[in-house]
């Protein structure tokens, strides 16, 4: 063999040990070092947020008082939309959109939202509610972090952040 093939073999066999190398590397790279790094928690879907926003809201609009502001006899048990939730974003974690609310009434105005949209003007005025619907239709995308930003807030509201 003349040097000059002896030096082109030696380079070429240099080159695939470093190639060896490399994919080793790699490898290592890949596999899960057992005990150290924790599993990264995956974010919060938007829809569990909205959930955990909406337990927020509801529980500080129940507070507000302990009868339901629409029969006003029976003992509030949930939160309740002046304008359906379905029917805007942007009204629905809206707080004065929201009231103390009795089951019997809340499925009572899901099933008749035509009369029950008379009976909001009665209870909360004409104006707060004509209000709330024109803003109902303001385009509103809800985001994770206005969802999360609002969420903080009603933590505070709530005194527990
Ligand atoms: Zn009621």
């Amino acid at each position: 063999m003349s040097d000059h093939l002896i030096d082109f073999q030696a380079k070429r066999e240099a080159a695939a040990l470093r190639k060896a190398k490399r994919e080793i590397k790699r490898l290592e790279l890949r596999m899960p070092r057992m005990g150290k790094k924790p599993k990264r928690k995956k974010s919060p879907t938007l829809s569990k947020l909205k959930k955990l926003l909406w337990v927020h809201i509801s529980l500080i609009v129940r507070s507000w008082s302990s009868v339901c502001l629409a029969c006003g006899v029976n003992p509030t048990n949930c939160a309740a939309h002046i304008v359906p939730s379905n029917d805007g974003a942007a009204t629905r974690f809206f707080l004065p959109n929201l009231y103390p609310c009795c089951i019997a009434c809340n499925k009572s105005e899901y099933h008749q939202r035509g009369s029950w949209v008379y009976k909001h003007r009665e209870i909360f005025g004409a104006d707060l509610v004509d209000c709330l619907y024109a803003m109902s239709e303001t385009p509103f995308q809800l985001k994770k972090h206005w969802v999360l930003e609002q969420t903080e807030r009603m933590k505070k509201l709530r005194g527990i952040a």
